[in-house]
């Protein structure tokens, strides 16, 4: 295990010298209401000020007023402001990588792999925006055309979640700021510091395009309050909003209420079959990247892991061998494979369902906390492995903690149906080398699950795709593929190039009087 090193701890100074890299200045980070604490060691690091939900009111007024503005812009010159915007990521990527792991607790490996996704989804928004296009459709009406368009949909709120402080945010700018929207971003009060960097930067790079509208992208600095703003302003078309299934649920009627649109990206549960052919060294690896990485902070975190009875005795003792091998310490530090929890609630909730698993006769190795001499103030455990002997209550909720339950299968379908068996429907994976198998996971009886994987682990989302779950997870998708599509308005258009009036379905309507 590996101690901070007092050059790189967190610390007010170093936090301030960073965030100045980025163009954030005095007093944004030195003068506020809320307290940001670096999960590396408990210490203060900043303090931001707290938007009023009054000041939130206004800052949506006017992103409002810049869509007016922004959406009569060609699209491509939009996509070269995002452009623009992935380079400045580039040449800010150790800073800003940096900055996520002394924010989150996430390895800087992580932290620079999720600068590195906001790039990926910048290049991908430059292109999509000359790939904004519609369908024309076959018409009965002799001499009419039918066609479909995409418009801009108006101002996008984004709400985010402390665990991806900064790439889920850009999956929605990216595409959003192409698609003609204005944004307004809600980050974790957790995470406020990530934030105002991302803004800062965004901020200069539209300030390098003069046609930019002011008020394109704003950030509100508070708690849920604030999402609550956005969840009921009218005048927020769109609410992009990830984080736990209690908040979706909390959102997702407000935003009905007003029939606003919304894409819910909420918790998850994952699972992952090992069966009988499964190369298990790459299992193994697998499972540890999964279940381990981020500190079992990520949405995709693989949770229960389901065993063929004939592979079991075989993996358990070389996973817990590896378990055992991880160095759990200081993220910043090469090595290090897990950082610290975000906070001491999120290590009682961690402990808590562990003391359920015991309960429910769950045998645990790990789960412990370490360097609590050390940084007395921070949270750091050894990730836990729970044998569990059925899937009960505590495994089928999602503990954002490094628990893994494990458990034993013996058919397949029965392996399925375990899998599928909880309320969140993110993320899936199979080690298999049966086609058959693999095949079956991800036909429509198999997973039921937004994300669909063989031979690797849950985790690890490429931005080409859609990301985004089922069930409890809220349905969203955002990022790649056809995501694009929720954050424009589509209208069908038929037009009449003809010098008759017919009526679709054969109608007749004549008009007395009329030729
Ligand atoms: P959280 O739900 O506590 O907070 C997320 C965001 O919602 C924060 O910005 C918070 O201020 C805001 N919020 C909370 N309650 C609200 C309310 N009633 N109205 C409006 N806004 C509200 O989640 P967290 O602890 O920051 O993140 C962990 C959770 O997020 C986990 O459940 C994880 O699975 C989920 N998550 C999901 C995805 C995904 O893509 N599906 C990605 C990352 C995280």
């Amino acid at each position: 295990m590996s101690a901070v090193d007092s050059s790189t701890a967190p610390s007010r100074t170093a936090t301030a010298s960073l965030l100045r890299q980025f163009g954030v200045l005095e007093p944004a980070f030195t003068h506020g209401d809320l307290i940001v604490r670096s999960p590396l060691n408990g210490a203060e690091i900043a303090r931001v000020s707290t938007t009023s939900r009054g000041d939130a009111a206004d800052i949506i007024s006017k992103a409002q007023s810049a869509f007016l503005a922004w959406r009569i812009m060609p699209a491509p010159r939009r996509g070269e402001l995002v452009r623009r915007f992935g380079e400045a990521l580039r040449q800010h990527k150790p800073a800003l990588g940096h900055l996520i792991s002394i924010e989150t607790g996430k390895i800087l490996q992580e932290g620079l792999g999720e600068v590195q996704e906001m790039i990926d989804i910048c290049d991908f928004a430059a292109g999509l925006s000359r790939q904004l296009y519609g369908l024309t459709i076959a018409t009965e009406r002799p001499g009419h055309k039918m066609l479909e368009t995409w418009h801009p949909l108006g101002v996008a709120g984004v709400i985010t979640a402390f665990n991806f402080p900064a790439a889920v945010w850009s999956w929605n700018a990216a595409i959003a700021l192409v698609c003609g929207d204005t944004l307004v971003w809600k980050p974790s009060e957790k995470t406020p510091l990530t934030a105002l960097a991302c803004q800062s930067l965004l901020d200069q790079v539209a300030a390098s395009l003069n046609e930019t509208p002011a008020g394109l992208s704003a950030v509100l600095i508070g708690g849920s309050e604030l999402g609550e703003e956005l969840a009921g302003n009218h005048l927020v078309a769109l609410v992009s909003a990830t984080g736990s299934t209690r908040m979706g649920r909390a959102v997702a009627s407000k935003i009905a209420s007003r029939f606003g649109r919304a894409i819910l990206e909420l918790s998850g549960n994952n699972g992952m079959i090992i069966t009988p052919s499964a190369d298990l060294d790459l299992a193994i690896r697998a499972t540890l990247f999964a279940a381990v990485g981020t500190a079992g902070q990520r949405c995709t975190t693989l949770r229960r892991l389901f065993v063929h009875e004939d592979v079991y005795d075989d993996l358990l003792p070389r996973l817990k061998q590896a378990y055992g091998d991880i160095t759990v310490g200081n993220p910043l530090e090469a090595g290090t494979l897990a950082g610290p929890l975000i906070d001491k609630q999120s290590f009682e909730a961690m402990q808590a369902s562990l003391a359920q698993a015991r309960e429910d006769g769950g045998m645990i190795t790990g789960g412990e906390r370490v360097h609590a001499g050390l940084w007395p103030d921070a949270y750091y455990v050894r990730p836990a492995i729970a044998e569990m002997m059925r899937q009960t209550e505590v495994v089928r909720r999602e503990t954002f903690a490094p628990i893994l339950y494990v458990m034993r299968y013996r058919e397949f379908e029965e392996g399925i149906s375990q899998l599928n068996g909880v309320p969140q429907g993110l993320a899936s994976s199979i080690f298999t080398h049966d086609l058959r198998e693999a095949e079956r996971f991800t036909s429509s009886t198999g997973s039921d699950c937004g994300i669909v994987n063989v031979n690797m682990g849950p985790t690890g989302a490429e931005i080409g795709g859609a990301f985004g779950g089922e069930k409890d997870t809220g349905g969203g998708r955002e990022a790649g593929s056809d995501a694009w599509k929720s954050y424009m308005r589509r209208a069908t258009n038929t037009i009449n190039y003809s010098d008759e009036l017919p009526l679709a379905q054969g109608i007749r309507f004549d008009v007395p009087g009329a030729s």
